[in-house]
């Protein structure tokens, strides 16, 4: 029989099990200097659209808006009537106000020596041919343009200038395969694809160019393949491909940013695919770059005349849309933009990067940071990374001891680590400490940023209590929200809109400690009902990454005749521990010890590696097939097909 979803179907809320004392309050000469003081939260609870108003008079607009907020319950409409362009915005402005000498990228490739600088007035002059281009394409206002492209500046640019142009663009995650491409690329009826030869990836170069070809040759509407070349290797060249070196580099360097509708589309992005089959979620233009600039001078509290940004993010994600693209130029930040992986040529790539542009800021995800942590403690500390001040996280709960790990070795014990909730969905942080302001918990995302109402409810959507658990909802509409699926509005209503009245559902869990600080604890339908409780993986792998020999842990609820549910553990363990026969009891009495026996799982398998989505996200629902012995559901999102055989292997042993 197949579990139930336990987190919709009981009277429960989450159980409360984590007890974290550790606190960490803001530097002193951060808090002194911050962009953001604890007032804003007093601001924007007087006036929420006054707060977002003002936030948005911190872009350039063509024309300003009539109406700030246009609710017609579950379709937002933002800054009505109001004008502006995303790339002017992002870019021409700061030329204007005479920074065009300013770094907006440091590039840096992933075979050494391969660099690239982009001041504010180079990528002037790159948006504005690559607009100009797109234009003799034939592609306008309203078309949509698949990008499937390495880390490269030509990726920025080419969004960029989509967005010049009003052209909506659909960045495909360059891991994917053709089918992964040709399926995203007809759901939004693309005319064009911009792609490059290949990448550079663990030291090799990594054709992209095949996979489009086959891809493209499922897609009569695709008119144009327009290719850059990174690695010089040798591709087939079809009737619809164009050179972007012969295309690009003769148009004139000058264009001028024609006004958009501040709710025009600016992009579409499939999620990462997690749960099931991706959601192709659309964002428009003035309301989402409102929060995206917002945020990121908010939550980094970054300072554009001396900080140095890295976000480590693929821009095919949405972590690379907002807050490598969007969020930093409009805020007329400096950035490095990284090609290749941590571990090329060497597992201090990350760290040499920082030491070698002064990095300041970085923002991570917890799977990198666990990676880290199994590599071990000395790889960091070659390197000299005093420039670091603040550190960021997102994708996944942190884990408490990853936190702190990563606020030692990596931050040096000064740099505030601020956890950021949100998804690509809300196209900008939403739940995150502020680092001049809050005093932050290893593990916890806190409160929700000024302006953005998120609660936690129980299963009748009423908010529980501090010190209770239950889902994680948003009760008013944000400026860079969804405006839908791309062509599904019955999906989006279903999606995120039919669980609590009147509310938006993320699909996540979170806890409220008596403080009244959030948790985030994944997704409900990862959540487990053990004996009549509720528990969530993330505290229970938590509990299990707290243990000295535990690398990285997974946690599913198995179908167990006498509790229900039991709960079934997968751990990596560190590089130095030994896989021993008493290793699963010393595990569960951890586990037990730190949370209590209700969490104690029923079995613990040391396995090698754990599946995971290309963005890094473990993919319980694959380990849940296996615990419960079933054929293993659908693996097209995940990274490394191969990882399910490794894991399915190790079954026996352990039963
Ligand atoms: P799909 O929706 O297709 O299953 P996905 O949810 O993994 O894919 P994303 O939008 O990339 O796609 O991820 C957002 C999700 O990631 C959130 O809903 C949440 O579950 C998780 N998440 C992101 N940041 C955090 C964080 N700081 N703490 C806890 N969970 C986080
Ligand atoms: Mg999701």
């Amino acid at each position: 029989m197949a579990p139930e979803t336990p987190g919709r179907e009981t009277q429960e809320t989450l159980s409360n099990l984590l007890q974290e004392t550790r606190r960490f309050e803001p530097p002193a000469e951060l808090a002194a200097s911050a962009n953001i003081t604890a007032d804003a939260y007093d601001e924007a609870e007087r006036d929420r659209l006054g707060f977002w108003e003002r936030a948005a008079d911190r872009l350039t607009w063509g024309r300003r808006w009539d109406t700030t907020l246009e609710w017609n319950a579950p379709f937002a409409k933002w800054f009505v009537g109001g004008t502006l362009n995303v790339a002017y915005n992002c870019v021409d402005r700061h030329v204007e106000a005479g920074h065009g000498d300013k770094v907006a990228y440091y590039w840096e490739g992933e075979p050494e020596g391969h660099n690239r600088t982009l001041t504010y007035s180079d990528l002037l002059r790159e948006v504005s041919k690559a607009a100009n281009a797109l234009t003799e394409l034939g592609v306008g206002k309203g078309d949509r343009v698949a990008i499937y492209m390495p880390m490269i500046p030509e990726l920025p640019i080419a969004m960029l200038a989509c967005a010049r142009i009003g052209a909506i663009h659909s960045v495909v995650f360059g891991g994917f395969s053709a089918a992964a491409l040709s399926g995203r690329i007809q759901d939004a009826d693309a005319k064009l694809v911009i792609t490059a030869d290949g990448g550079f990836r663990r030291g090799a170069p990594s054709a992209l160019k095949p996979t489009v070809d086959e891809a493209v040759a499922e897609c009569p509407g695709v008119e144009h393949v327009l290719v850059v070349r990174r690695t010089g290797e040798d591709v087939q060249v079809t009737g619809k491909d164009i050179w972007w070196h012969d295309l690009v580099d003769r148009q004139s360097d000058t264009h001028e940013a024609p006004q958009h509708d501040a709710e025009d589309p600016l992009y579409i992005l499939y999620t990462s695919g997690t749960t099931g089959k991706p959601k192709g979620i659309l964002h428009t233009t003035g309301g989402y770059l409102t929060q995206t600039a917002w945020t990121h001078h908010a939550v980094f509290d970054l300072k554009p005349e001396s900080d140095i940004y890295w976000c480590t993010a693929d821009i095919g994600w949405v972590t690379g849309h907002s807050y490598i693209v969007y969020g930093p130029l409009a805020n007329g930040a400096t950035s490095v933009i990284y090609e290749g992986t941590p571990d090329t040529p060497h597992r201090g790539r990350f760290w040499e990067v920082v030491q070698k542009y002064g990095v300041t800021i970085l923002y991570t995800a917890p799977t990198a940071i666990r990676t880290f942590m199994k590599w071990g403690d000395d790889i960091p500390a070659k390197f000299d990374m005093s420039s670091l001040r603040v550190l960021g996280s997102v994708g996944e709960p942190i884990n408490p001891e990853a936190y702190v790990w990563y606020r030692e070795h990596i931050g040096g014990e000064r740099c505030p680590v601020v956890d950021t909730w949100w998804q690509t969905e809300t196209g900008a942080i939403m739940i995150s400490p502020l680092p001049g302001v809050t005093a932050a918990k290893p593990g916890a995302a806190m409160r929700p940023l000024p302006g953005v109402s998120a609660d936690v409810v129980d299963d009748q959507g009423v908010s529980v209590p501090d010190g209770g658990g239950g889902f994680l909802v948003v009760r008013e509409p944000w400026p860079s929200m969804l405006r839908g699926i791309w062509g599904d509005e019955k999906r989006y209503k279903d999606t995120y809109w039919s669980r609590f009245d009147g509310m938006y559902f993320p699909g996540d869990g979170a806890k409220r400690d008596e403080d009244g600080d959030l948790w985030l604890l994944g997704r409900v339908d990862d959540v487990m009902l053990v004996s009549g409780h509720n528990i969530s993986t993330t505290e229970v792998e938590s509990a299990l990454v707290s243990h000295p020999k535990v690398a990285e842990a997974a946690v599913v609820g198995a179908t167990d005749p006498i509790t229900g549910q039991a709960i079934v553990a997968f751990v990596i363990l560190r590089g130095s521990a030994e896989e021993s026969a008493d290793i699963a009891k010393e595990l569960r009495d951890h586990v037990a010890k730190s949370l209590g026996p209700i969490a104690k799982p029923r079995q613990i398998l040391v396995v090698p590696e754990l599946p995971k989505t290309r963005s890094g996200k473990i993919m319980r629902r694959l380990l849940r097939d296996v615990a419960e012995n079933r054929s293993i559901g659908d693996v097209t999102t995940l990274a490394d097909s191969s990882v399910m055989n490794l894991i399915s292997q190790k079954l026996p042993s352990a039963s």
